[in-house]
């Protein structure tokens, strides 16, 4: 069993004046008793949170009696946390002041500290007793609680004092137990494409990830550069704009959709998704607008990964396992023959040098990461006892086998979110 969490961030109605000022005082409070605590475990080098409660809980706790005693605790919580990363930072040189200032503050709550009061109501400890707080709630919230996810004891809280309203980060947890795959579903990731092999059948979903993620950058160049020049290089303005554009790439991220369709599919089955090990790919040929062979390299490992992570999270979510394949040569040998397939031109399309039968290079790095995991020979090996054993030669053999992907546009498998929905409207278009 692992246990996944997800946070999910709700504000509460707008709230009476009165009702408001409880809450900056407390949070002043927390503030004073954060710093303290920071200045004390950064001067002394404490990083334990244990240590760090065990030398200044009395103290503090004299200081605010008024306060819930459990303020207390998670004070030291939330200052051991910053206190170790900033002698962190020291250590390796990176820090520009003798002690971390303590600006943003986020209240942590603990179960003696809040209560959920229903689904729509939380109840919050103050040095003036509890307060309850009317949430305004929204989809997403309602859709890890209709899908059987419950809420985990801690939360933090800001202000928006701008608003009068409580900023909730709410984290939701469910415990997800990983089965045993009774199948496999290779995922071949590519600069433009992502090629899944399922059932014997390659489908190949075009994704333009060049596209996206250049355009992004160059976006994000041209506008850094723009507002440098026209309101100086820390201006509001430009930050504002960029947190514009990060929230616009968020929204419109495919990897979130592909990982989703990909582990669905997995999980329908029984399958496990199988995934290159990231390495090294050759990057000369992946990015060609850009010049910068580092440059080209970097922004498609990062992408390749983001890709890669979220996958691992929905299927972490829907309790699918993972298996990870070197990449070595996948694209090289033909399946069926085991001799080098020749590429030529640099075609994605190549031919068996043995059998003479075409093949798409994706289609190849799909089968033989099958292959590879059939027979057991990859990093995260599954052991021969949990699934039916498969006579590897008649794999790629098999009747509704492919050497050719069916392509699946991005404006498709984008709006219809699912494998088979897809296919079915591409069958419905023929
Ligand atoms: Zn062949």
């Amino acid at each position: 069993m692992t246990r996944v969490a997800r946070t999910v961030i709700v504000k509460s109605i707008k709230l009476p004046r009165k009702v408001f000022r409880v809450f900056v005082e407390l949070e002043g409070m927390y503030r004073n008793m954060v710093e303290q605590l920071v200045m004390y475990a950064v001067r002394n080098s404490v990083k334990s949170f244990i240590r760090l409660k065990a030398l200044k809980y009395r103290e503090i706790r004299n200081l605010y009696p008024q306060l819930p005693s459990h303020y207390v605790y998670t004070a030291c919580q939330d200052a051991s946390t910053r206190a170790k990363s900033f002698l962190r930072l020291k250590k390796l040189g990176i820090a520009k002041r003798e002690y971390p200032e303590v600006r943003k503050v986020s209240i942590w709550l603990d179960d003696h500290l809040w209560k959920p009061d229903g689904y729509t109501f939380v109840r919050i400890a103050t040095h003036k007793g509890w307060v309850a707080v009317e949430l305004e709630l929204h989809k997403q919230y309602w859709r890890y609680v209709n899908r059987g996810w419950r809420l985990a004891s801690e939360a933090k809280m800001k202000l928006d004092k701008k608003n009068k309203q409580l900023i909730i980060c709410l984290t939701f947890v469910k415990e997800v137990k990983e089965y045993k795959p009774k199948g496999y579903l290779t995922v071949d990731v590519n600069e433009n494409n992502i090629t899944i092999l399922v059932d014997g059948v390659a489908y190949l979903f075009e994704t333009d990830t060049t596209k996206l993620v250049l355009g992004y950058y160059y976006c994000r160049k041209r506008i850094q550069e723009r507002y440098d020049k026209l309101y100086g290089k820390k201006s509001r303005i430009k930050r504002k704009t960029m947190r514009k554009l990060k929230e616009r790439k968020k929204k419109n991220d495919i990897k979130w959709k592909i990982a989703n369709i990909i582990v669905k599919t997995a999980y329908e089955r029984g399958y496990a998704v199988v995934l290159e090990k990231l390495g090294k790919k050759p990057a000369s040929n992946m990015i060609e607008r850009v010049r910068d062979k580092q440059l080209r390299h970097r922004i498609f490992q990062a992408s390749f990964k983001g890709i890669q992570k979220a996958i691992e999270e929905k299927a972490r979510e829907y309790g699918v396992p993972i298996i990870y394949e070197p990449p070595k040569d996948t694209s090289v040998r033909c399946p069926i023959h085991n001799a080098p397939i020749i590429y030529s031109n640099g075609s994605r399309i190549g031919k068996c040098s043995k059998g003479g039968e075409p093949w798409h290079r994706d289609v190849v790095a799909c089968w033989n990461l099958l292959l590879k995991t059939l027979r057991g020979n990859g990093s995260n090996a599954p052991s021969p006892a949990g699934h039916t054993p498969v006579d590897v030669r008649l794999v790629p053999l098999a009747s509704n086998a492919t050497h050719d992907p069916i392509t699946l546009p991005k404006r498709l498998w984008a709006r219809w979110n699912s494998l088979e929905t897809t296919r079915t409207n591409i069958k419905r278009m023929e």
